[in-house]
């Protein structure tokens, strides 16, 4: 069974396309620009070079047509029939409290993730594109979507309700949903497997560390608690995005400064963060250079980062009761030595201990990088939400199957 999984932007597509029996990667790539002059394609089968292609590309049902083509071109493609694609799984952003795990999508539950655009606006209308957009380019194959909050929906009110009118959450859904759920229940239960322990018996706080952030406390294989909140706006210093914030900050400005909504939007989200502190970049690799040249706002965000990044993990240590592992993923997590041992300095009295030689050597790879006698383990593990996804949607359309 191949499954293409799907990931869709604002202006791009991110697409990997998987043979499930052998749990395999065929290709994966990227359409990026679309709606915009001089669309990209990036496109890598698994046994051969990756190619860029550019053009025109008007929207996501063109990008999927693209997308599909390239899968099936005689250079760099890998299937020979579009019937060789047996379902596709598409990555939801924000699943509200309706959709606690993957489900098929049908007319109804396509309009219930339209519904959720009132709450996830940044997100979701580029999701239900994709679908869209898949549907109408490969009619009557089974889509399945993923929630980027499924994970956390097991997470106590105590830790999802607001200290706003209740009445709040009871009307309009105000809670915390949490995102990038997909990729901290992969990473902590890689963690499980590669210390041989049942993920029932453990406490790991799992640090995804991307353009977006966030840190989730999963007990017993449970996310209890996670950063992001009703929005992937906050908890830890992002990117772009400004985290934890005093919530008067944004009424004072916008008083001040005259701001409309939309504009206090894009300063908290896209203005914020690394680029706001640091003025220099949104990008952690610039950042620690700029920091090494001496840049001191550079420095402070960087201090302010792995500052934030401790908080959290002390604190989700006490609302487990304990911890025994701490995963690091995603491009900042993967590939950032420099920011996890700033990190995990000062965590000793938890018993979290670097192997230093260990926490260089960890870039973009499965690693235990934690001194062998550390009471807690810290893992390096690269994530892998698109084959979440797939396995998902494989177990999906096999049940339909056996109906
Ligand atoms: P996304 O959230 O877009 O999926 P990624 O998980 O790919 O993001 O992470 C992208 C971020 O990873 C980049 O902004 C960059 O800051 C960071 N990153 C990648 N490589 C390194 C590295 N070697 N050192 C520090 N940061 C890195």
């Amino acid at each position: 069974m191949n499954i293409l999984v799907v990931n869709a932007g604002s202006s791009s597509i991110k697409y990997q396309l998987f043979n499930m029996d052998e749990e395999k990667s065929l290709a994966k790539g990227m359409v990026s620009r679309i709606g915009m002059s001089g669309a990209i394609v990036t496109h890598k089968p698994f046994d051969r070079k990756e190619v860029k292609v550019s053009g025109e590309i008007l929207d996501h049902i063109v990008a999927i047509g693209y997308v599909i083509s390239i899968l099936l071109s005689t250079n760099h493609g890998v299937i020979k029939d579009k019937s060789e694609i047996n379902a596709v799984g598409h990555r939801v952003v924000h699943g509200g409290e309706r959709f606690t795990q993957s489900i098929l999508i049908d007319a109804d539950v396509l309009s219930e993730i339209r519904n959720l655009i009132d709450i996830a606006p940044l997100h979701n209308p580029h999701n239900v594109r994709g679908i869209q957009a898949c549907q109408k380019t490969l009619p009557g194959i089974p889509q399945v979507a993923v929630f980027d909050t499924a994970f956390h929906h097991q997470m106590p009110p105590m830790a999802y309700i607001y200290g706003i009118p209740y009445v709040m959450y009871k009307d309009y859904g105000i809670r915390r949903y949490g995102f990038h759920g997909t990729s901290h229940y992969y990473v902590s239960h890689r963690a499980a497997e590669m210390l041989g322990k049942p993920i029932d018996k453990l406490k790991i706080v799992t640090c995804h560390l991307g353009n977006g952030a966030s840190i989730a406390a999963v007990k017993d294989g449970v996310s209890i608690d996670t950063s992001m909140g009703f929005t992937p706006l906050e908890g830890l210093l992002m990117g772009t995005r400004s985290g934890d914030i005093d919530p008067a900050i944004p009424l004072w400005i916008m008083g001040r400064e005259e701001l409309s909504l939309n504009e206090a939007n894009t300063l908290l989200n896209k203005h914020s963060g690394l680029m706001g502190i640091s003025g220099v970049s949104s990008d952690m690799r610039d950042i620690i250079d700029a920091s090494g040249k001496g840049n001191t706002n550079a420095n402070l965000a960087l201090d302010i980062y792995c500052y934030r990044l401790k908080k959290y993990i002390g604190s989700y240590a006490a609302a487990m009761g304990g911890l025994d592992a701490v995963v690091f993923t995603a491009g900042v997590g993967e590939n950032s030595s420099v920011v996890r041992q700033m990190t995990c300095d000062g965590l000793e009295f938890l018993g979290v201990e670097l192997n230093q030689a260990k926490n260089q050597e960890a870039i973009g790879k499965e690693m235990i990088i934690s001194s062998d006698n550390a009471k807690i383990k810290v893992l390096a593990i690269p994530t892998n939400e698109e084959l979440v996804i797939a396995r998902d949607t494989k177990e999906i359309v096999d049940k339909i199957g056996q109906k």
